[in-house]
């Protein structure tokens, strides 16, 4: 960004049509004055004072609910970026601490009561401010701990953006009583229609997740819907640590963050949930990274029930064919969010069908859940098993369903 500010950026700024309330800048000043002291403030009103806008910090304070031209907002953030060589960091800093101010607190606490009203009164929040701009909340949801912020018909400076990405989530994080992160996705100074914020909290690694997820459009499984619970992931890397070692795991990782996706297998938690394309992504990685052929993925499914905790949970169910059949559908619950799982005992003719309907995720998933499936059996009939996939919907006519045959 400039150095100094020209006479064409005021001009330019002070053309833009709409206006903003005295506090907006006032806690600015205010800001600079607590951080830097009196002297500070000086310099910022001389220096308007030189740009033609002979602003005075005791003026905006006496009316800081009166409505000021909204080029003004932008010019005193520009000065103060300029007289104090505020970086981007510094920028935002100075946007969370305008949430702070107990006015601030005090005017819209009516709207601080919980996460809903907040959400609700985000457009209102922003019109008490601004004549001009609408904020709508794309997204907002607690449960998977984002919102979605879209500034449209707002073109004032690329330095209130940023200014913005510190303010947005200190208010919210007043609410939420945690911290929020804050990242402009698309803004109207880099060809966007509208400006767009992301805010997120909670879990970091669960967010990181959850991003890869989102971030990368060209990888289609970032894209697949459902999650997998924690401790399909674990068992991939126990299974990865004991047959490559632990050079062999950092090697999936590194692959797959070349990709642009993350995952700290030692960081995930057993019983939460991730994307289920990150599921097969990591077993992608593995083939690419460790040479894994389709026979090894196979070894790896075969092997995961023997390290699974909700295996050994359903244990008590698994020592017959019909106990674990009417209960497979609920052990597939545990670990996936999408799919349906059903099982066709015939254990006097020695077989077992079991179809897997609503889930297409990728042909190595399959190979991987073959593997799987097999072991449960095998520990129930205590005999080898001939285990084929008699349908796929990747392979074939393009079966609904993907079915699996079991024979001893
Ligand atoms: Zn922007
Ligand atoms: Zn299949």
């Amino acid at each position: 960004m400039e150095k100094k500010i020209t006479a064409q950026t005021v001009e330019k700024l002070m053309a833009i049509k709409g206006e903003a309330r005295g506090v907006t800048f006032l806690y600015d000043w205010e800001f600079i004055l607590e951080t830097r002291g009196q002297n500070s403030l000086k310099k910022i009103e001389a220096r308007m004072a030189e740009l033609g806008y002979p602003i005075k910090y005791s003026e905006i304070k006496r009316k800081k609910m009166a409505f000021y031209p909204i080029g003004l907002d932008a010019l005193s953030t520009l000065v103060i970026k300029e007289l104090f060589n505020l970086d981007e960091r510094q920028l935002k800093e100075m946007g969370a601490s305008k949430a702070k101010f107990p006015l601030f607190l005090k005017i819209f606490i009516k709207y601080f009561v919980s996460f809903d009203s907040l959400v609700k009164g985000v457009p209102k929040m922003w019109r008490e401010h601004y004549t001009v701009g609408d904020l709508e909340v794309v997204e907002a949801d607690n449960e998977k701990e984002l919102a979605v912020l879209r500034l449209k018909n707002f073109s004032t400076h690329k330095a209130l953006c940023i200014f913005l990405t510190g303010y947005f989530p200190q208010v919210l994080s007043v609410v939420l009583g945690a911290p929020v992160d804050c990242r402009e996705t698309k803004c109207v100074f880099d060809g966007d229609d509208y400006h767009e914020f992301l805010l997120t909290w909670g879990d970091k690694q669960k967010r990181e997740l959850r991003e890869a997820r989102t971030k990368n459009i060209t990888a289609k499984m970032a894209n697949v819907k459902g999650e997998a619970r924690g401790v399909v992931f674990k068992t991939d890397a126990v299974f990865v640590l004991k047959e490559k070692g632990r050079e062999g795991l950092e090697k999936v990782q590194s692959e797959l963050k070349s990709k642009g996706h993350f995952i700290d297998y030692e960081q995930i938690k057993t019983m939460g949930f991730y994307p289920l394309g990150l599921r097969v992504l990591s077993l992608l990685a593995m083939q690419k990274a460790l040479g894994f052929s389709e026979k090894d993925i196979e070894h790896m499914g075969a092997e995961a029930p023997k390290a699974s905790l909700i295996v050994k949970l359903f244990g008590k169910f698994l020592f017959s064919i019909d106990k674990m059949s009417s209960q497979a559908p609920q052990l597939w619950a545990r670990h996936y969010t999408v799919g349906q799982l059903e099982v066709d005992p015939h254990e006097k003719e020695k077989y077992v069908v079991v179809r897997l309907r609503g889930l297409d995720i990728h042909p190595l998933f399959c190979v991987y859940l073959k593997g799987y499936f097999s072991t449960i059996i095998r520990m129930i009939i205590n005999s080898p098993i001939i285990s084929e996939e008699t349908k796929c919907s990747f392979t074939g006519g393009k079966k609904e369903y993907h079915e699996f045959l079991f024979k001893w």
